[in-house]
């Protein structure tokens, strides 16, 4: 069977590594001369969000025998809100390291292909490969194919401004700002490489491009932020529904699938997993969109809860950190598996309340 995949990022490269373990050698279509991130950064992986998964490395390594080595574990989350500190302790989540370097994530996926070809320097066409191939997989990191063939749904079309910064920093904390007056619906977030040097983000939903440096300047004094910055950039970030999933011979996988949920724009769990059920349809013939359904009615519940904290003021999120930091609560999210998720509809009814 001829399996052709447009990009080798996290689900064309987990796509690959699954048809491979039914001994089919795919051929990938990556635009670029390398495997790995145009800009540095550190992904979270954050195991509230993914619940009822308790672990999503385990899980990964699990279900689809991918190894993944983090760069950290995280295991203190500090949160800001305008007029609050909200600090937790324990067993949180992982980083990892998204650049150009050996252990870069998609490095590490790439390192455990045997048979794969890649085509480097080669932009995949779907409409051509189609014709080629008994099956296209498009996992491209954006919805520009699904959209074209008229299967995407917009919900976030925004800014991600980031820069490598240097100072002082715990390597195992994730530090989360929140403030309508400069992240409007987003928020601000720094995430350690090590001791020395961070990722220091804003997502900001719904600016043009050059709204997106003027909140990042205001963000930044705001917070009187002055660390040295190594290297910067701004890239426009676009999460949306897709359906059908696949369309005659061809598969969104991805972001190219929906895949980055629309709460905090994660996708780095749900893109792996999207590219392993592509390669398992393919072999199987299961139906792509049931492999699916956990995925897409996840994601559907993390809508609603954007929707629900978008609603929200400042003042709502001082109210929130405010009840959080109480122990029975703050034991009730953090010490507990229940899905937050599931049930966050009602948990931020209730906690942001504008009184
Ligand atoms: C700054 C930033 C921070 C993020 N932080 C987090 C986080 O903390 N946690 C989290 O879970 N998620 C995070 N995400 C989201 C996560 O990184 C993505 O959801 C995930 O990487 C998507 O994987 P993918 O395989 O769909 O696409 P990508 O990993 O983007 O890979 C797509 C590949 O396709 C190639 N390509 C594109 N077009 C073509 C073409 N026509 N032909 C051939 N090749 C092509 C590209 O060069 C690339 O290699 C972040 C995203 C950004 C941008």
């Amino acid at each position: 069977m001829d399996v052709a995949i447009i990009g080798a990022g996290l689900a064309g490269l987990a796509c690959a590594h699954e048809l491979e373990r039914y001994d089919i050698k795919p051929t990938i279509y990556e635009r670029n001369s390398y495997i790995g991130e145009q800009f540095s950064h550190v992904g979270a992986l954050l195991e509230l969000v993914d619940r009822p998964i308790v672990d999503s490395i385990n899980y990964i390594k699990k279900e689809f025998n991918i190894e993944i080595m983090p760069l950290n574990i995280m295991n203190r989350l500090i949160s800001y809100s305008p007029n609050r500190t909200y600090e937790v302790k324990g067993k949180l989540g992982y980083f990892t390291k998204r650049n150009k370097e050996p252990d870069d994530l998609k490095k590490q996926l790439y390192a455990q292909l045997n048979n794969t070809e890649v085509k480097f320097n080669e932009a995949g066409d779907y409409e051509t490969l189609k014709e080629q191939y008994d099956f296209v997989v498009v996992a491209n990191g954006a919805p520009s194919f699904a959209k074209e063939l008229g299967c995407f749904n917009e919900l976030f079309n925004g800014f991600v401004r980031g820069a490598v910064v240097l100072g002082e920093f715990d390597p195992h904390a994730l530090l989360v700002w929140l403030d309508k007056d400069y992240c409007k619906n987003g928020y601000a977030y720094l995430a350690p490489f090590n001791a020395k040097k961070a990722f220091l983000g804003l997502v900001i939903p719904d600016v043009n491009e050059s709204d997106a440096d003027s909140y990042w300047e205001l963000f930044k004094n705001a917070e009187n932020l002055k660390y040295p910055v190594v290297e910067e950039f701004k890239i426009n970030h676009i999460s949306g529904f897709v359906y059908p999933h696949k369309v005659s011979n061809i598969l969104f996988a991805g972001n190219a699938g929906g895949s980055m949920e629309p709460f905090l724009g994660f996708g780095v769990f749900n893109s792996i997993v999207m590219g392993v059920m592509a390669g398992k349809s393919i072999v199987t013939g299961l139906d792509y969109e049931d492999l699916l359904k956990d995925i897409v009615n996840k994601n559907k519940q993390k809508y609603q809860l954007r929707k629900l904290v978008n609603m929200a003021t400042n003042k709502g999120y001082d109210n929130a950190f405010t009840v959080v930091s109480q122990p029975g609560i703050r034991q009730l999210i953090y010490n507990t598996s229940i899905d937050v998720v599931k049930h966050g509809a009602n948990i931020v009814k209730f906690l942001t309340k504008n009184k």
